[in-house]
């Protein structure tokens, strides 16, 4: 459409007026009438169905729920409240709507598992959790380790007595055998 809609309701309005199908002086209404048609005409075009005027925005905000994963980009995660776009979604922000993140993941059924923030930013936490659970282990391990260590003599000793005590006293034998 090279028109715009205003330029069409013009010309069609003039080309009344000249055919002397309308009185000059109710040109601006019949312009205006004119205009409200045409523009009903094109938003039923864009929105593909009958729906005029609030119907076509009443679709779109039905449809807003089912679509939360396009809220989620690499680098951005989009309010499906108010379409702002963060970092990841805090707390402090989506308690200025009224929710919390688990009321916020029911009202567009996001499930549990997924975290509210960018991808990369899930991502960096992720390798973060990764790097910092060895530090997590690290004190538990030496902690078990002396238990270990303490536990181990003990129980080698045990085993290794009879073992041990065995040659020594053979050599004792033999050697109170060699002294005889
Ligand atoms: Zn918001």
């Amino acid at each position: 459409m090279s028109q715009t809609i205003l330029e069409m309701a013009k010309e069609l309005v003039l080309a009344q007026v000249q055919a002397q199908q309308i009185a000059p002086e109710a040109m601006k209404d019949v312009l205006h009438s004119t205009y409200e048609t045409l523009r009903g005409l094109e938003a039923a075009e864009a929105g593909g169905g009958p729906g005029v005027g609030n119907g076509a925005p009443a679709g779109l905000e039905a449809q807003a729920p089912v679509d939360w994963k396009g809220s989620i980009s690499k680098n951005t995660i989009r309010c499906l409240e108010c379409g702002e776009s963060f970092k990841q979604l805090s707390l402090r922000h989506l308690s200025t709507h009224g929710l919390d993140p688990r009321s916020y993941r029911e009202k567009y059924n996001i499930p549990r598992s997924q975290a509210l923030s960018a991808r990369s930013v899930t991502a960096r936490r992720r390798e973060l959790a990764q790097q910092i659970r060895p530090w997590e282990l690290a004190p538990s391990k030496t902690q078990a380790e002396p238990a270990k260590a303490a536990a181990k003599p003990a129980a080698s000793n045990g085993a290794a007595k009879p073992a041990a005590t065995k040659p020594v006293a053979r050599s004792r034998v033999k050697k109170a055998a060699a002294k005889a």
